[in-house]
C-alpha cells in the first residue's frame, strides 16, 4: 500500500461519520472529518449516478483539504417505484427535508403497494488528486415496512427490514450489527481490500 497517512471523509452527515469511524480498521490511516479540517461547504450533488456524486464529493474535499479524500454517495432503491428515492434519498421530500419527512413520504407513496422489496446502495470513491479515482460498491437487500419502528441509526433505518434480520427494522438493530452487515460496511471492506493490494 502506498498512500498517505491522513485522509479526509467527505461528508457532513453525522450518522454516516459515526458508522465510518466505528468500522475503521485501516490502522495506518487517520480519518479526519470535514469539520476537523475546518471545512463547512457541501458540494452540490449534480451527478446522474452514485459514482459521479461520490467522485464530486471526494474531489471537492481533496482540493479543499489537501488530503486524499474518501466520499460516499448512498441511497435507498425501491424497484416498485422505478428506483425512487434513489439519488434523491436525502432530499426526497424537498431540499431541506428531515429524515422523518423523507420516510413518511416514502411510506405514503408505497401505501397501496404489495411489492416492498428495496435495497440500500453505497458507492465509495477514494481520490488523492492523482490518476484515476478508486470506486467500490456495497448493497443491502431487504423490504420496506408499513410503519416506522426503532430508535437507532438514521435516514430510512426505521422502515427498512433487512433480508438477513427479518422481523426487525434497522433502527431496532444494535449499531454494531448494522456496522457489520450494511451496504456501507460491505463497500468499506471492499475498499480496504483494494487498498491493501496497492
Ligand atoms: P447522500 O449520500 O449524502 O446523498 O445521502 C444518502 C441518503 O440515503 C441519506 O441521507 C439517507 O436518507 C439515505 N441512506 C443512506 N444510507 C443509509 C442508511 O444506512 N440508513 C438509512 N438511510 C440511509
Amino acid at each position: 500500500m502506498n498512500t498517505q497517512d491522513t485522509w479526509v471523509l467527505a461528508t457532513h452527515n453525522q450518522g454516516k461519520t459515526r458508522e465510518f469511524k466505528a468500522q475503521w480498521t485501516l490502522d495506518r490511516v487517520q480519518l479526519l472529518s470535514l469539520a476537523d479540517c475546518g471545512l463547512t461547504e457541501v458540494p452540490s450533488e449534480t451527478g446522474t449516478t452514485f459514482a459521479q456524486n461520490a467522485f464530486l464529493k471526494a474531489e471537492s474535499a481533496h482540493w479543499a483539504s489537501g488530503f486524499p479524500a474518501l466520499a460516499d454517495d448512498s441511497g435507498l432503491i425501491v424497484p416498485a417505484l422505478g428506483g425512487e428515492p434513489g439519488l434523491h434519498s436525502a432530499r426526497y421530500a424537498g431540499p431541506t427535508a428531515s429524515d422523518s419527512e423523507n420516510l413518511r413520504l416514502l411510506l405514503a407513496n408505497m401505501k397501496d403497494l404489495e411489492e416492498r422489496e428495496a435495497y440500500f446502495v453505497c458507492v465509495l470513491c477514494w481520490w488523492d488528486g492523482q490518476g484515476d479515482p478508486l470506486w467500490v460498491e456495497g448493497r443491502w437487500h431487504g423490504r420496506i415496512l408499513r410503519q416506522a419502528v426503532g430508535q437507532n441509526g438514521f435516514g430510512y433505518d426505521p422502515i427498512f427490514e433487512p433480508d438477513n434480520f427479518q422481523g426487525f427494522s434497522l433502527a431496532q438493530l444494535e449499531p454494531a450489527i448494522k456496522n457489520q452487515y450494511s451496504h456501507r460496511a460491505l463497500a468499506l471492506r471492499a475498499l480496504f481490500q483494494r487498498m491493501e493490494a496497492r
